[in-house]
């Protein structure tokens, strides 16, 4: 973690000011907190204001938790005078905090690989941070902290010794990307692909690919940006940002004119095994089921290779790989019926992948989805929801439970094709658990998907306990 002094500190973040203290070079601080019930003694305080409580407000609890020093913005009132501990102040705690991760991101020897995209960045992120590890001390953004606030802990936590940082950037919305890449400054950049997840803020899925492409704003010079070669409209997006040389491009996917390839791709509820083609063909052996996850594999291969690793160490990565929970996580139901989870969230391109991955799945009696809403889709949400109903019609599923108000559309599209009882639609969860419970055979295998805020885990929950 950051190991740094009042005075490096104070630099980093442009502050004149420093109250309460002597000697600015003795004062050590070790590592940052912004959460006074997390604070470990030694760390600075980073107070930031949000909508509904203001960390100011709790210099005192932060000082009693073992806080060295606080950053302190200008315009809040001074706390008493006898609050003891150094306070450094600042115009914006927020753009303190990102000012002194960029300044002890230049301390470490670090190289930063940076990945986005709609789908797929935890699970990338677990696959390289895995094939790295074969040989580098790799730090990881670690569940989803992976914004402007997430993304400088992230760093700040990295131990002095860290030879790559693996960092996760999510965005909401246009120019996010560009901050975390301006702040991570990465050597690699990493576009899983382009979605559908947050249509609404952005207007348009080729907004959604510019926005992406942000990545590249940080990148170091003669960094190389890997990305999903398959979606047209990165390429397209990328040419019009004329980078010119300044950027490698190595590009992934399972048309054959990308840089690393997938090919004889088969799935089991077991795992994943394809052939990547590249600079050599090597086999490779995934811990975790789904097509799209063979695509999210080649990235991890790419990285690998541009990191120097041979492809002895990144097999032994990727097979060792493992995911950050819900992501198509396997279990069993107490009656022995297979459970696949992955209710972390869901977006059209996801719950399609898993719809993929379902149909290429065999040696069930009967395949289930359980389907519930999409959130956050905008004003096309109905019609996004019913074609999902329609995908499944083509699909390899033999029953369908749909959850939640939007999720009828996803029930109506589907209906036809599936006649009688083999599609339901639910409003209350208890009512579909029930059914669940009594209609799930033992030889059957369940896929469980919806957005986080659906908490579909819930019936994981119960479907595992049988009752
Ligand atoms: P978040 O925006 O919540 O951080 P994320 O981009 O980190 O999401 P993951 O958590 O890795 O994504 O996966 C989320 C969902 O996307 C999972 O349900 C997974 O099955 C699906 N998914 C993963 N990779 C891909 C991909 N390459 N294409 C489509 N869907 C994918
Ligand atoms: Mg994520």
């Amino acid at each position: 973690m950051m190991q740094a002094t009042v005075r490096e500190v104070a630099g980093w973040c442009g502050a004149e000011e420093i109250t309460n203290v002597s000697d600015q070079d003795s004062l050590i601080l070790s590592g940052v907190s912004t959460d006074t019930r997390k604070i470990r003694p030694g760390q600075l305080f980073v107070p930031l204001s949000g909508d509904r409580f203001d960390g100011h407000d709790y210099i005192h609890t932060a000082r009693e938790a073992g806080a060295s020093a606080a950053l302190w913005g200008r315009r809040k009132p001074m706390p008493d005078a006898d609050i003891g501990i150094p306070l450094i102040i600042v115009d914006n705690t927020l753009e303190a905090l990102q000012a002194i991760t960029v300044g002890y991101l230049s301390q470490l020897q670090a190289k930063v690989v940076a990945i986005t995209g709609s789908n797929g960045k935890t699970t990338t992120k677990d696959l390289i941070s895995s094939v790295l590890e074969t040989r580098y001390r790799v730090h990881k953004t670690e569940g989803n902290y992976n914004n402007h606030i997430g993304l400088p802990l992230t760093i700040l936590s990295a131990a002095q010794e860290t030879e790559v940082l693996v960092l996760e950037m999510g965005m909401s919305g246009a120019g996010e990307i560009s901050l975390l890449s301006r702040i991570g400054q990465p050597d690699i950049a990493v576009i899983t692909n382009v979605g559908e997840s947050h249509l609404l803020q952005l207007g348009s899925r080729r907004n959604i690919a510019r926005a992406k492409l942000e990545i590249t704003d940080g990148l170091k010079p003669g960094g190389t940006l890997v990305y999903y070669g398959d979606e047209p409209l990165l390429s397209e997006e990328l040419a019009a940002r004329n980078l010119g040389k300044k950027v490698k491009i190595v590009t992934f996917g399972e048309n054959p004119e990308n840089d690393w390839i997938a090919r004889y791709i088969r799935v089991t509820a077991e795992g994943t095994q394809f052939t990547a083609l590249g600079d050599t063909d090597t086999n490779v052996e995934l811990p975790v089921p789904g097509r799209h996850n063979a695509v999210n594999a080649l990235a991890a291969i790419a990285v690998g290779r541009l990191l120097g690793l041979s492809f002895d160490e990144i097999g032994i990565g990727l097979k060792s790989a493992k995911l950050t929970g819900m992501r198509i996580e396997r279990s069993s139901a107490k009656n022995g019926a297979v459970i696949l989870n992955d209710a972390y969230n869901a977006s059209p391109t996801s719950v399609k992948a898993a719809i993929d991955l379902v149909a290429e799945l065999s040696g069930f009696r009967r395949k289930w989805v359980v389907l519930g809403d999409m959130l956050e889709l905008g004003p096309d949400e109905i019609a996004l929801h019913g074609a999902i109903g329609s995908y499944l019609s083509e699909s390899k599923t033999d029953n369908v439970i749909a959850f939640g108000p939007l999720s009828e559309q996803t029930y109506i599209e589907a209906k036809p094709r599936f006649p009688g009882d083999k599609a339901m639609h639910f409003r209350d969860k208890g009512a579909l658990m029930d059914y669940l419970l009594e209609h799930l055979d033992s030889e059957d295998l369940v896929l469980v998907k919806a957005s986080r805020g659906m908490r579909l885990e819930e019936i994981v929950t119960a479907l595992q306990k049988g009752a």
